[in-house]
């Protein structure tokens, strides 16, 4: 059976897009050859992607840990997931009932099933346009003054009809000029932009949920109750 090299697996809830507040099992790949200068996931990042030292995981047990956790739906993240053929993956996870939900670049095919495709473009690996017609949302980094209009004239026929979520790029969070030009383009409505935040972030459910993760493993492996979290 197929193994996959996974950074690391947690149940939370998708603080992000228009699934945001759902439960959600987090499942995210190594490796990213788009190396972001502001990527919060640079821990995944590998100059060969896979490298033999990482550990991988066998499909049969991420979807046994979903199982376990009984979320509302799967996410497939990264590092950028689809440098990986994710479709036995994404098979398993639909034949245990799970609801697969994708957060990519759009840089690389496509391999696997997906119920929600988000993508989210980046200038230092332009997004591929058979990624861009199967996205059901688009997420934008705010990270300059023209963030916003650059994009727009780049992927403006893909946006057409599509949420398309503006975040502003993390450092930037409480930068009055890159919430208001957000403003704007909502108010505008030139496109069906959305104001966005990454709102797990404000709570901090990610960094709990990966420790929680981390205890429940261990519990598992040794066979005794769950931890009570407190
Ligand atoms: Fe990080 Fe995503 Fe950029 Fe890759 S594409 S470097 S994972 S932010």
């Amino acid at each position: 059976m197929k193994k996959l090299p996974i950074y690391e697996t947690f149940y939370t809830w998708q603080g992000e897009g228009c699934h945001m507040g759902k439960p959600a099992f987090f499942i995210r790949l190594f490796g990213c050859p788009v190396h972001c200068p502001w990527c919060d996931s640079a821990g995944t990042w590998h100059p060969d992607f896979v490298p033999d030292s990482i550990d991988k995981r066998s499909i049969d047990s991420l979807v046994e840990q979903a199982k376990f956790h009984n979320p509302e739906l799967v996410v497939i993240t990264g590092g950028e997931p689809c440098i990986h053929d994710l479709t036995g993956l994404t098979n398993a996870l639909h034949e245990a009932g799970f609801p697969i939900h994708l957060e990519t670049a759009g840089c690389f095919e496509i391999r696997g099933s997906f119920d929600w495709i988000t993508v989210s473009p980046k200038v230092w690996k332009k997004p591929i346009h058979s990624c861009l017609v199967l996205a059901n949302e688009f997420k934008v980094i705010v990270d300059t003054p023209d963030a916003v209009s650059d994009w727009e004239q780049e992927l403006g026929t893909y946006f057409s009809g599509k949420p398309i979520w503006l975040h502003p790029e993390w450092s930037r969070r409480e930068d009055g000029q890159t919430l208001e030009m957000i403003n704007q383009a909502v108010k505008n409505r030139k496109f069906a932009y959305r104001a966005g935040y990454q709102l797990h972030k404000l709570y901090g459910v990610d960094e709990a949920a990966t420790a929680k993760e981390r205890q429940v493993g261990i519990k598992k492996r040794f066979g005794s109750k769950l931890p009570s979290y407190s």
